[in-house]
């Protein structure tokens, strides 16, 4: 998901043209005004920590653009291309690395495990609003 400050600096592009390039598939997409019972859902194991107010107010300050990207080691491999959660400490390279300075203006959310994903995904899309499809000739692209 492109949080609010990063719709607002038009990374929109910038993001999906990464996980694209990388060769993941994209099987939704939308811009959505995200409402406070999806947030509080979406970052539930945090209800109880200090930063959660700030947290649900710059997540609810603009919209964000959520995605739902496919491929080999899908988890894992976004989220060492999104950087470590303190864009001050990420890598030069990631999106937060790149694109980003502080904690709470960290761009880009990511689902940390298969399970998370499963779990984020429901809360914000319809399983028809998944789009199934294959690439052309996928033996050229993945082993
Ligand atoms: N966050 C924050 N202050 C903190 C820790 C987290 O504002 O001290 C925000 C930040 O936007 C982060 C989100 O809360 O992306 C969720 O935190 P988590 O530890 O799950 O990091 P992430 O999974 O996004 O890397
Ligand atoms: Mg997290």
């Amino acid at each position: 998901m492109v949080k609010p400050d990063g719709v607002q600096r038009g990374l929109i592009g910038e993001i999906i043209s990464r996980f694209e390039a990388k060769g993941l598939k994209l099987a939704a997409a939308k811009l959505e005004h995200l409402p406070e019972e999806r947030v509080v859902e979406q970052y539930r194991e945090h209800l109880e920590k200090p930063f959660f107010p700030g947290l649900k107010a710059y997540i609810m300050g603009g919209p964000c653009f959520l995605m739902v990207w496919e491929g080999k080691e899908v988890v894992a491999v976004v989220r060492m291309m999104i950087g470590a959660t303190n864009p001050a400490e990420a890598a030069p390279g990631s999106i937060r690395g790149d694109f980003g300075l502080d904690i709470g203006r960290n761009v880009v959310h990511a689902s940390d495990s298969p399970t998370s994903a499963m779990r984020e995904i429901a809360i914000h899309f319809e399983p028809a609003g998944l789009i199934d499809y294959s690439k052309i000739d996928e033996s050229v692209l993945y082993e």
